[in-house]
């Protein structure tokens, strides 16, 4: 995939490969996740979205998902279709 082979070069062409152990990558997906809900802090407040931080830090975790995903050899595609279908399982529609 284009996006992978991106994220390949870019990593490879600064030699950051070596820091980009599962703990790291999990660790580091965490934290752009706490820089996401950085940009919902105080919801009462009147004020509106940074829809370009917004999307810099969904960007974020998304590169750091890709990356876990590559490490373990996971198609994400497939595994969200997975785990849609477990979700459905587990909350049918009441009906
Ligand atoms: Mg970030």
């Amino acid at each position: 995939m284009q996006i992978d082979k991106l994220l390949i070069d870019f990593r490879n062409a600064r030699d950051w490969g070596q820091h980009h152990t599962g703990p790291e990558l999990a660790r580091s997906l965490m934290i752009e996740a706490a820089e996401l809900n950085r940009i919902f802090q105080w919801p009462l407040m009147e004020r509106p979205i940074d829809e370009t931080a917004l999307a810099d830090e969904l960007a974020d975790i998304a590169i750091y998902t890709r990356y876990l995903c590559q490490k373990y050899g996971i198609n994400l595609d497939a595994a969200i279709i997975a785990k849609v279908d477990k979700n459905a399982e587990k909350y049918p529609i009441n009906g």
